[in-house]
């Protein structure tokens, strides 16, 4: 591995570090070659500990989480509450795991409910088999469903999708024996994304809705969302407006700014944004050929080199960046005759 790339993964090495006033960060592995690994945060005090995010359901995941929290002298059967900041199975499942044994209370956003229904059905094999696949045609990437049926669909852990204790609404203050976090509403990565922010401590605790090193992916959950770039640029909008704070990712290091980041990602939109509305005036009107022509990661990659999972997570930020510019009146949409949305310059006010 070279310099450079050891450097970019040295926050997943296993460990708890030490953030100041009782807070630490323990990363979970992961199965998933892409992230590598999801930061739990640790809130100790005498009487036990809250978590921010739990993890994945798996065995090595929960083994290095007991081992952390003996390192902290805590058990397991410590834990008080876990504050998930989405759903998505790297965050939510451990702690469902978990509250099977323990006396644990599991919060979770309350517009996540969707995802959570979906979610269901869609393990039930009566919805969506995999997040979006139905709506592929419809973005003109037919060809991308094919390759999907031939892949192994094996769930990374088997999840019991229960709801949780408590559905937390946006402006919820949580008061901790240490510390009273503030729950924040961001959709865009998810519809129920919560960030958990301590203004006096200035800490964000800010989910996958701000990561340091990669852009969030926007709308990749089970109940799908059109607006969901929109959405998370509101969410960023939002963020500016709260006090700067360090910033607590789920991935990635902690570093020294959530201002500094979302300006940094609402530049990476912009640039989006224009690079879409490209495409669509040389010609590329569906969501799927526009996708072909943009290039992708921080390496400027051709869309035919991504993997399958990237081709339809930019296949996804496409048609979420063409929505929003079909909101900002730059570009209309049509639905053609085979059920596929295109898009067209729109036409100058006179
Ligand atoms: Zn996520």
């Amino acid at each position: 591995m070279s310099q450079t790339a050891a450097d970019r993964y040295a926050w997943t090495e296993p460990g708890v570090e030490d953030l100041g006033g009782g807070v630490h960060r323990i990363p979970l592995p992961l199965p998933m070659d892409g992230l590598k690994a999801v930061n739990v945060y640790a809130i100790a005090d005498d009487g036990g500990v809250d978590l921010i995010d739990a993890g994945i359901a798996l065995v090595p995941a929960r083994e290095r989480l007991t081992a952390a929290l003996r390192e902290l002298g805590y058990e397991l059967g410590d834990i008080r509450n876990f504050f998930v900041t989405h759903i998505h199975i790297d965050h939510y499942s451990l702690a469902i795991e978990l509250r099977k044994t323990f006396r644990t209370v599991v919060s979770l956003g309350e517009a996540e409910r969707a995802n959570l229904i979906a979610t269901r059905e869609m393990v039930n094999g009566s919805g969506n088999r995999f997040f979006g696949i139905d709506g592929l045609r419809r973005l003109g990437a037919a060809e991308l469903v094919s390759e999907m049926s031939a892949l192994d669909r094996n769930p990374p852990a088997i999840v019991d999708w229960e709801d949780p204790d408590h559905w937390v609404t946006d402006g919820t203050d949580l008061d901790l024996r240490t510390r009273t976090l503030r729950a924040v509403h961001t959709p865009g990565h998810t519809r129920g994304h919560l960030v958990y922010h301590d203004a006096a401590a200035q800490i964000m605790f800010a989910g996958d809705h701000v990561l340091p090193h990669i852009t969030p992916s926007i709308g990749f959950e089970a109940a799908g969302n059109r607006m969901a770039l929109r959405d998370y640029l509101v969410s960023l909008a939002r963020t500016l407006a709260l006090p700067d704070a360090r910033l607590l990712p789920a991935h990635g290091p902690v570093t020294g700014s959530t201002h500094e980041r979302v300006n940094e990602l609402l530049a990476h939109h912009d640039l989006r944004l224009a690079e879409t509305h490209q495409a669509v005036l040389a010609g590329h009107a569906t969501p799927y050929e526009a996708a072909k022509a943009i290039r992708w990661t921080r390496r400027q990659r051709p869309f035919s080199d991504l993997d399958l999972f990237s081709r339809l997570q930019a296949v996804n930020e496409t048609a979420a960046h063409l929505e929003v510019l079909a909101i900002r009146g730059q570009l209309t949409r049509e639905l053609s005759a085979d059920g596929t949305d295109t898009y067209q310059a729109a036409p100058v006010a006179s």
